[in-house]
């Protein structure tokens, strides 16, 4: 029997373009790509060098102001006063303060303590002291003014530091495992190979003209803590049958509105090429991403429409000219938590210290503070983590209880509480523009509650807190996701609250949780429906079975 010939669909259309370089869409669709067209967000440096820090505020040009300024680290922050009804239906001038939120960029989370210090000052002066640690091993401070951001680039750059595309389209901070190099445990040791991706990459105007933002994380990290699972791009460290160390190559992760898992392409990566692979995902994204919508643009829109087999080919033929070989997948993640929280042994016979700040929030004099710590302890390195905690590495065993008993007198916890330790919360409506409601000063009251209601509880759980339906603090992958929006209470009122996603995680049996329908609740009352969740489990699980499982 013929297959029958395919009818003629004559309603078949072109497919409308998606903006993508490579199919020569080079003339800009939107305005963001005007912006990036008219000039490169590299060259805005000068002008805040010779202009904007001379002629203050006011003489910033809005193109600058809102969009090149991104290339640097510098965002507006929100204007005091404004609350979350409103992030919506104000035009972005009106929600524009004259002050900045900076980003310093820390890739690999590796920081010393002189560099630390620098941060400190920097936010003591500049700053009002504040001091946030990220999730992606940031440090961010806020109420910047634009007259003091040269002196505070020199700062910076006198000691290894910058901010350059620290936001933007651009490849943003490289992620890793802030005890590459002294883990026992580890596969590969990522460090030369995020040094060398940061010189090749960061600030080469090649890659300075991204579809959108470009997330990258490479480790060896045994229990995988550097989220491969959500970057556009990662390197996870493996060992192949032949015994040889390499990487693992995932592409296409991501959260915000349309959340992705990267996907493995199943290619081994030498340690030699790790630099020409990336720079073969990252050209593959610059010139066949999508411009043409913004919410298109991320990677993970082309690898799922592409699929991973058109995407090794697309990237083996026209970026590598060679085949990669075929790798194994990486071992499952050992140990339960990733956050590095708690005291343990490095290779060298030194030990390693995890403390957990509440939610990230840190000050100017905390830092100076843990800086002094450290190097009263023998250290001089202090890692930031990606779930915005700090670990200070090369502690000699006679000095580890000393350091542990200062850093908990200061609110630095070592031992902390699961609530201390696994909750985290984006910037929210005290800085960022885009948020409906506050979220650090929410998971830090929901903490307080919940180790006062529930002072036995061990198990691992995660809660993450947003402001907003972004996901910067990564609802999606926590038990208890939180995503801040306006909601009615009993009274008839609309007040600050959140949509409650349940059952999400990363690791073996990754998924993205389950958004309940209707289930909502008041930022007032989420300590009582966060402690009823709990205690509703304890009742109806089984004989050793978690909250994650
Ligand atoms: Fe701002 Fe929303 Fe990101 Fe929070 S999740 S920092 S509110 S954009």
């Amino acid at each position: 029997m013929t297959t029958p010939a395919r009818p003629a669909n004559r309603h078949h259309k072109r497919p409308r373009g998606e903006g993508q370089w490579a199919l020569g869409y080079r003339e800009p669709l939107n305005k963001n790509e005007e912006l990036k067209k008219n000039d490169d967000g590299l060259n805005v440096r000068q002008r805040i060098i010779d202009v904007y820090s001379k002629g203050g505020f006011d003489s910033i040009d809005p193109a600058d102001l809102r969009g090149r300024m991104r290339w640097y680290g510098l965002y507006t922050q929100r204007k005091p006063g404004i609350d979350g009804g409103k992030t919506a239906v104000l035009e972005p001038e009106e929600l524009d303060d004259r002050y900045f939120m900076l980003r310093v960029r820390i890739d690999g989370g590796r920081l010393t303590t002189e560099q630390l210090r620098v941060i400190a000052e920097i936010s003591n002066l500049y700053g009002r002291g504040t001091a946030d640690v990220t999730d992606r091993q940031n440090i961010q401070l806020h109420w910047i003014e634009i007259e003091s951001v040269p002196d505070i680039w020199a700062r910076l750059e006198a000691v290894g530091l910058s901010t350059t595309e620290a936001c933007g389209d651009t490849p943003r901070v490289i992620i890793g495992c802030p005890l590459a190099g002294i883990d026992t445990d580890e596969v590969v040791d990522a460090t030369p190979h995020i040094r060398e991706i940061y010189d090749s990459f960061i600030g080469n105007p090649d890659f300075s003209n991204l579809p959108r933002k470009f997330k990258t994380s490479v480790s060896g990290c045994p229990a995988h803590c550097a989220v491969h699972e959500i970057n556009d791009v990662s390197f996870v460290g493996v060992v192949d049958e032949r015994g040889e160390q390499g990487f693992d190559l995932w592409v296409g992760g991501g959260l915000s509105t349309n959340p992705m898992l990267a996907k493995r392409l199943g290619v081994f990566v030498a340690p030699e090429r790790v630099s020409e692979v990336y720079a073969g995902v990252i050209g593959i994204f610059r010139d066949y991403g999508y411009r043409r919508l913004r919410h298109r643009a991320r990677l993970k829109f082309l690898v799922g429409d592409w699929g991973v087999e058109k995407f090794r080919e697309v990237l083996e033929k026209e970026y590598l000219g060679y085949a990669l070989p075929d790798g194994p997948a990486p071992e499952q993640p050992r140990g339960g938590r990733r956050d590095h929280v708690g005291v343990f042994p490095q290779k060298d016979g030194n030990f390693y210290v995890g403390f957990a700040p509440r939610v990230g929030r840190l000050d100017g004099d905390k830092l100076h503070l843990i800086a002094d710590l450290a190097e009263r302890h023998g250290s001089r390195r202090v890692h930031t983590t990606v779930e915005q905690k700090m670990v200070v590495l090369d502690v000699a065993p006679d000095q580890v209880d000393s350091l542990v008993a200062e850093l908990e007198a200061n609110d630095l916890q070592v031992n902390p509480s699961t609530f201390r330790r696994q909750t985290m919360a984006c910037t929210g409506i005290e800085f960022c523009k885009l948020a409906i409601v506050d979220t650090k000063n929410t998971a830090s009251t929901l903490i307080d509650e919940l180790e006062t209601r529930l002072p036995d509880f061990r198990e691992p759980l995660t809660i993450n807190v947003n402001g907003c339906p972004n996901s910067c603090a990564r609802i999606q992958t926590a038990d208890i996701g939180l995503k801040g929006q306006l909601v009615v209470n009993d009274a008839g009122e609309q007040v600050e609250g959140f949509q409650i996603h349940l059952g999400g995680s990363l690791g073996v049996n990754a998924g993205f949780g389950r958004k309940v329908r209707g289930l909502k609740t008041t930022a007032a009352e989420l300590p009582d429906y966060v402690e009823r969740v709990l205690r509703n489990f304890d009742k109806q699980k089984n004989e050793g079975e978690t909250f994650t499982e």
